[in-house]
Protein backbone atom coordinates (compact mmCIF):
# COMPACT_ATOMS: atom_id res chain seq x y z
CA UNK A 1 0.00 0.00 0.00
CA UNK A 2 0.77 3.73 -0.56
CA UNK A 3 0.00 4.90 3.05
CA UNK A 4 2.69 6.08 4.49
CA UNK A 5 2.38 6.33 8.24
CA UNK A 6 3.79 8.94 10.94
CA UNK A 7 7.14 8.62 12.86
CA UNK A 8 8.65 11.10 15.89
CA UNK A 9 10.14 13.11 13.00
CA UNK A 10 6.99 13.76 10.77
CA UNK A 11 5.15 14.28 14.21
CA UNK A 12 7.18 16.64 15.53
CA UNK A 13 7.78 19.00 11.85
CA UNK A 14 3.73 18.53 11.66
CA UNK A 15 3.08 19.93 15.30
CA UNK A 16 6.26 22.75 14.46
CA UNK A 17 4.19 23.99 10.90
CA UNK A 18 1.05 24.10 12.85
CA UNK A 19 2.26 25.89 15.78
CA UNK A 20 0.84 22.49 17.96
CA UNK A 21 1.38 22.99 21.72
CA UNK A 22 -0.04 19.38 23.32
CA UNK A 23 -2.26 20.37 26.01
CA UNK A 24 -2.90 17.92 28.86
CA UNK A 25 -6.24 18.71 29.56
CA UNK A 26 -7.26 17.71 25.79
CA UNK A 27 -5.53 14.85 26.81
CA UNK A 28 -3.03 15.65 23.50
CA UNK A 29 -0.50 12.57 23.32
CA UNK A 30 0.18 11.61 19.84
CA UNK A 31 1.43 8.53 18.98
CA UNK A 32 4.60 8.76 16.87
CA UNK A 33 4.87 5.01 16.32
CA UNK A 34 3.93 3.13 13.36
CA UNK A 35 3.97 -0.32 14.90
CA UNK A 36 1.71 0.94 17.77
CA UNK A 37 -0.44 2.41 15.59
CA UNK A 38 -0.67 -1.20 13.14
CA UNK A 39 -1.35 -3.02 16.24
CA UNK A 40 -4.52 -1.24 16.97
CA UNK A 41 -5.57 -1.36 13.85
CA UNK A 42 -5.12 -5.34 13.42
CA UNK A 43 -6.37 -5.60 16.91
CA UNK A 44 -9.60 -4.02 16.00
CA UNK A 45 -10.15 -6.40 13.40
CA UNK A 46 -11.04 -3.66 10.78
CA UNK A 47 -11.00 -3.85 7.19
CA UNK A 48 -13.02 -3.43 3.74
CA UNK A 49 -16.46 -2.64 4.16
CA UNK A 50 -16.07 -1.39 7.53
CA UNK A 51 -17.07 1.88 8.59
CA UNK A 52 -14.83 3.59 11.82
CA UNK A 53 -15.56 6.03 13.83
CA UNK A 54 -12.05 7.70 15.37
CA UNK A 55 -12.11 9.76 18.41
CA UNK A 56 -9.63 12.77 18.56
CA UNK A 57 -7.56 11.86 15.46
CA UNK A 58 -5.27 14.13 16.33
CA UNK A 59 -2.35 14.16 13.91
CA UNK A 60 -3.68 11.48 12.10
CA UNK A 61 -1.28 8.42 13.28
CA UNK A 62 -4.05 6.37 14.24
CA UNK A 63 -6.07 7.45 11.25
CA UNK A 64 -3.39 6.48 8.43
CA UNK A 65 -3.03 2.84 9.75
CA UNK A 66 -7.03 2.47 9.67
CA UNK A 67 -7.29 3.79 6.47
CA UNK A 68 -4.62 1.25 5.41
CA UNK A 69 -6.49 -1.62 6.31
CA UNK A 70 -9.39 -0.23 3.80
CA UNK A 71 -11.72 0.61 6.30
CA UNK A 72 -14.04 4.41 5.89
CA UNK A 73 -12.85 6.45 8.90
CA UNK A 74 -15.24 9.52 10.29
CA UNK A 75 -12.61 10.73 12.75
CA UNK A 76 -14.13 13.60 15.53
CA UNK A 77 -11.57 16.24 16.58
CA UNK A 78 -12.43 18.95 18.73
CA UNK A 79 -9.37 20.99 18.71
CA UNK A 80 -10.19 23.41 15.44
CA UNK A 81 -6.29 22.95 14.12
CA UNK A 82 -5.86 19.75 14.14
CA UNK A 83 -9.23 18.63 12.57
CA UNK A 84 -8.77 21.60 9.67
CA UNK A 85 -5.09 19.79 8.69
CA UNK A 86 -6.39 16.22 8.61
CA UNK A 87 -8.09 16.42 5.15
CA UNK A 88 -4.41 17.50 3.93
CA UNK A 89 -2.15 14.74 5.47
CA UNK A 90 -4.42 12.42 4.39
CA UNK A 91 -4.39 13.40 1.18
CA UNK A 92 -0.50 13.60 1.19
CA UNK A 93 0.24 10.45 2.99
CA UNK A 94 -2.86 8.11 1.59
CA UNK A 95 -3.73 9.78 -1.74
CA UNK A 96 -6.14 6.81 -2.85
CA UNK A 97 -7.99 6.58 0.65
CA UNK A 98 -8.79 10.15 1.03
CA UNK A 99 -12.08 9.55 -0.09
CA UNK A 100 -12.53 6.75 2.71
CA UNK A 101 -12.05 9.24 5.37
CA UNK A 102 -13.88 12.66 6.65
CA UNK A 103 -13.73 14.73 9.57
CA UNK A 104 -16.44 16.36 12.39
CA UNK A 105 -15.15 19.23 13.90
CA UNK A 106 -17.08 18.45 17.78
CA UNK A 107 -16.65 17.54 21.03
CA UNK A 108 -17.06 13.48 21.11
CA UNK A 109 -19.76 14.23 23.79
CA UNK A 110 -22.01 16.33 21.97
CA UNK A 111 -21.70 14.53 18.58
CA UNK A 112 -25.14 12.78 16.68
CA UNK A 113 -25.24 9.18 15.61
CA UNK A 114 -25.89 11.42 12.30
CA UNK A 115 -22.84 12.94 11.81
CA UNK A 116 -20.88 9.37 11.88
CA UNK A 117 -23.19 8.27 8.88
CA UNK A 118 -21.61 8.49 5.45
CA UNK A 119 -24.04 8.22 2.75
CA UNK A 120 -26.48 6.51 4.88
CA UNK A 121 -24.44 3.69 5.96
CA UNK A 122 -23.92 3.57 9.78
CA UNK A 123 -20.48 3.00 11.86
CA UNK A 124 -19.84 -0.76 12.53
CA UNK A 125 -16.79 -0.05 14.85
CA UNK A 126 -15.21 2.77 17.09
CA UNK A 127 -11.24 2.95 17.13
CA UNK A 128 -9.27 5.32 19.35
CA UNK A 129 -6.66 6.50 21.14
CA UNK A 130 -9.20 8.41 23.47
CA UNK A 131 -8.04 11.66 25.45
CA UNK A 132 -7.57 10.16 29.03
CA UNK A 133 -9.62 12.70 30.91
CA UNK A 134 -12.99 12.11 28.67
CA UNK A 135 -12.28 7.89 28.11
CA UNK A 136 -14.65 6.67 29.84
CA UNK A 137 -17.65 8.99 29.61
CA UNK A 138 -16.90 9.25 25.80
CA UNK A 139 -16.91 5.82 24.99
CA UNK A 140 -20.28 5.08 26.96
CA UNK A 141 -21.67 8.21 25.24
CA UNK A 142 -20.90 6.51 21.86
CA UNK A 143 -21.47 2.92 22.60
CA UNK A 144 -25.49 4.86 24.41
CA UNK A 145 -25.82 6.57 21.31
CA UNK A 146 -24.29 4.70 17.95
CA UNK A 147 -26.48 1.07 18.30
CA UNK A 148 -25.35 -0.02 15.15
CA UNK A 149 -21.54 -0.68 16.79
CA UNK A 150 -20.20 -4.16 16.36
CA UNK A 151 -17.05 -4.00 18.41
CA UNK A 152 -14.59 -1.22 19.42
CA UNK A 153 -10.84 -1.18 20.08
CA UNK A 154 -9.64 1.72 22.54
CA UNK A 155 -6.37 2.59 24.05
CA UNK A 156 -7.02 4.57 27.60
CA UNK A 157 -4.77 4.56 30.44
CA UNK A 158 -3.82 1.33 31.79
CA UNK A 159 -5.82 1.83 35.21
CA UNK A 160 -9.16 2.82 33.32
CA UNK A 161 -8.76 -0.12 31.03
CA UNK A 162 -8.65 -2.24 33.81
CA UNK A 163 -11.36 -0.64 35.60
CA UNK A 164 -13.62 -0.93 32.19
CA UNK A 165 -12.75 -4.91 31.69
CA UNK A 166 -12.91 -5.45 35.35
CA UNK A 167 -15.16 -8.90 36.72
CA UNK A 168 -17.49 -8.89 39.71
CA UNK A 169 -15.13 -9.15 42.89
CA UNK A 170 -12.27 -7.76 41.13
CA UNK A 171 -10.64 -4.97 43.24
CA UNK A 172 -11.33 -2.24 40.28
CA UNK A 173 -14.80 -3.30 39.58
CA UNK A 174 -16.85 -0.49 39.34
CA UNK A 175 -19.51 1.73 37.70
CA UNK A 176 -17.65 1.78 34.39
CA UNK A 177 -17.31 -2.00 34.48
CA UNK A 178 -20.67 -2.64 34.84
CA UNK A 179 -21.99 0.22 32.29
CA UNK A 180 -19.27 -0.72 30.00
CA UNK A 181 -21.03 -4.49 30.73
CA UNK A 182 -24.45 -3.38 29.75
CA UNK A 183 -23.73 -2.69 26.12
CA UNK A 184 -20.65 -4.72 25.78
CA UNK A 185 -18.25 -8.06 26.25
CA UNK A 186 -15.27 -6.05 27.18
CA UNK A 187 -11.54 -7.70 27.78
CA UNK A 188 -8.23 -6.38 28.29
CA UNK A 189 -5.92 -6.48 24.75
CA UNK A 190 -2.53 -5.92 25.99
CA UNK A 191 -0.45 -2.58 27.38
CA UNK A 192 1.18 -0.31 25.52
CA UNK A 193 4.54 1.92 27.12
CA UNK A 194 4.87 5.67 27.25
CA UNK A 195 7.69 5.81 25.27
CA UNK A 196 5.21 6.00 21.73
CA UNK A 197 3.71 9.30 22.44
CA UNK A 198 4.44 12.27 22.36
CA UNK A 199 4.45 14.07 24.88
CA UNK A 200 5.81 11.20 27.11
CA UNK A 201 2.41 10.76 29.43
CA UNK A 202 3.12 9.92 32.89
CA UNK A 203 1.05 7.18 32.77
CA UNK A 204 0.97 3.62 31.41
CA UNK A 205 -1.79 2.98 28.34
CA UNK A 206 -3.63 -0.06 27.70
CA UNK A 207 -5.82 -1.41 24.71
CA UNK A 208 -9.71 -2.63 25.32
CA UNK A 209 -11.57 -4.37 23.18
CA UNK A 210 -15.66 -4.54 22.78
CA UNK A 211 -17.65 -7.11 21.57
CA UNK A 212 -20.97 -5.26 21.69
CA UNK A 213 -23.80 -7.43 22.83
CA UNK A 214 -27.29 -7.80 23.74
CA UNK A 215 -28.31 -5.49 26.80
CA UNK A 216 -29.36 -7.20 29.56
CA UNK A 217 -33.13 -8.85 29.19
CA UNK A 218 -35.20 -6.43 31.88
CA UNK A 219 -37.89 -4.37 32.53
CA UNK A 220 -36.07 -1.84 33.63
CA UNK A 221 -35.03 1.31 31.08
CA UNK A 222 -30.89 1.76 30.93
CA UNK A 223 -31.22 5.59 32.95
CA UNK A 224 -33.11 2.92 36.31
CA UNK A 225 -30.27 0.11 35.85
CA UNK A 226 -27.51 2.93 35.57
CA UNK A 227 -29.11 4.92 38.86
CA UNK A 228 -29.10 1.33 40.45
CA UNK A 229 -25.15 1.16 39.87
CA UNK A 230 -24.79 4.85 40.92
CA UNK A 231 -26.24 4.30 44.35
CA UNK A 232 -24.37 0.83 45.21
CA UNK A 233 -21.16 2.24 44.31
CA UNK A 234 -21.30 5.56 45.76
CA UNK A 235 -21.44 4.11 49.14
CA UNK A 236 -19.43 1.14 48.57
CA UNK A 237 -17.99 -0.59 52.02
CA UNK A 238 -21.61 -0.67 52.75
CA UNK A 239 -24.30 -3.94 52.41
CA UNK A 240 -26.47 -3.27 49.69
CA UNK A 241 -29.16 -3.13 51.56
CA UNK A 242 -27.72 -0.10 53.40
CA UNK A 243 -26.39 1.38 50.38
CA UNK A 244 -29.19 1.18 48.26
CA UNK A 245 -31.85 2.49 51.09
CA UNK A 246 -31.92 6.13 49.54
CA UNK A 247 -32.33 4.84 45.89
CA UNK A 248 -35.60 2.26 47.43
CA UNK A 249 -36.95 4.61 50.12
CA UNK A 250 -36.03 2.97 52.99
CA UNK A 251 -34.04 -0.17 54.19
CA UNK A 252 -36.80 -2.12 53.92
CA UNK A 253 -37.99 -1.21 50.66
CA UNK A 254 -34.46 -2.02 49.51
CA UNK A 255 -34.34 -5.05 51.06
CA UNK A 256 -38.05 -6.43 49.52
CA UNK A 257 -36.27 -5.52 46.26
CA UNK A 258 -33.09 -7.28 47.00
CA UNK A 259 -35.67 -10.25 47.51
CA UNK A 260 -37.37 -10.27 44.69
CA UNK A 261 -34.05 -9.69 42.98
CA UNK A 262 -32.71 -13.08 44.51
CA UNK A 263 -29.67 -10.81 45.90
CA UNK A 264 -28.01 -11.58 48.66
CA UNK A 265 -28.45 -8.41 50.83
CA UNK A 266 -25.84 -8.60 52.88
CA UNK A 267 -23.24 -9.14 50.02
CA UNK A 268 -22.05 -5.74 48.19
CA UNK A 269 -22.25 -3.86 45.08
CA UNK A 270 -19.02 -4.77 44.48
CA UNK A 271 -20.10 -8.22 43.61
CA UNK A 272 -23.18 -7.45 41.25
CA UNK A 273 -23.38 -8.89 37.28
CA UNK A 274 -24.83 -6.47 34.99
CA UNK A 275 -28.01 -9.01 34.40
CA UNK A 276 -28.59 -8.99 38.65
CA UNK A 277 -28.18 -4.84 38.44
CA UNK A 278 -30.70 -5.14 35.97
CA UNK A 279 -33.12 -7.23 37.81
CA UNK A 280 -32.72 -5.26 41.12
CA UNK A 281 -33.68 -2.07 39.21
CA UNK A 282 -36.53 -3.79 37.67
CA UNK A 283 -37.88 -4.83 41.27
CA UNK A 284 -37.65 -1.33 42.85
CA UNK A 285 -40.62 -0.17 44.27
CA UNK A 286 -42.29 2.38 41.89
CA UNK A 287 -43.72 5.59 43.10
N1 LIG B 1 -5.30 9.70 17.70
C1 LIG B 1 -4.12 10.54 17.89
C2 LIG B 1 -2.92 9.67 18.11
O1 LIG B 1 -3.09 8.50 18.41
O2 LIG B 1 -1.80 10.17 17.94
C3 LIG B 1 -4.29 11.52 19.05
C4 LIG B 1 -4.72 10.92 20.37
S1 LIG B 1 -4.70 12.05 21.74
C5 LIG B 1 -4.51 10.89 23.09
C6 LIG B 1 -6.39 12.56 21.98
C7 LIG B 1 -7.01 13.41 20.88
O3 LIG B 1 -8.37 13.67 21.23
C8 LIG B 1 -6.39 14.77 20.67
O4 LIG B 1 -6.23 15.00 19.29
C9 LIG B 1 -7.40 15.78 21.26
O5 LIG B 1 -7.39 17.05 20.64
C10 LIG B 1 -8.70 15.05 21.02
N2 LIG B 1 -9.79 15.36 21.96
C11 LIG B 1 -9.70 15.71 23.27
N3 LIG B 1 -10.92 15.85 23.82
C12 LIG B 1 -11.82 15.56 22.84
C13 LIG B 1 -13.24 15.53 22.80
N4 LIG B 1 -14.00 15.80 23.87
N5 LIG B 1 -13.84 15.21 21.62
C14 LIG B 1 -13.09 14.93 20.51
N6 LIG B 1 -11.75 14.94 20.51
C15 LIG B 1 -11.11 15.25 21.65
Amino acid sequence: SSTSLLGPADIRQLAGRLDVRPTKQLGQNFVVDANTVRRIARLAGVGEGDLVTEIGPGLGSLTLALLETGAHVVAVEIDPKLAAELPATIATRAPEAAERFSVVLSDALLVQAQQLEVGGRTPTAVVANLPYNVAVPVLLTLLERVSTLTSGLVMVQAEVADRLAARPGDKTYGVPSVKAAWYADVRRAGAVPRQVFWPVPNVESGLVQFTARPHPDTSATREEVFACVDAAFAQRRKTLRAALAGWAGSADAAQAALDQAGIDPKIRGERLTVQEFSALAAARPKG
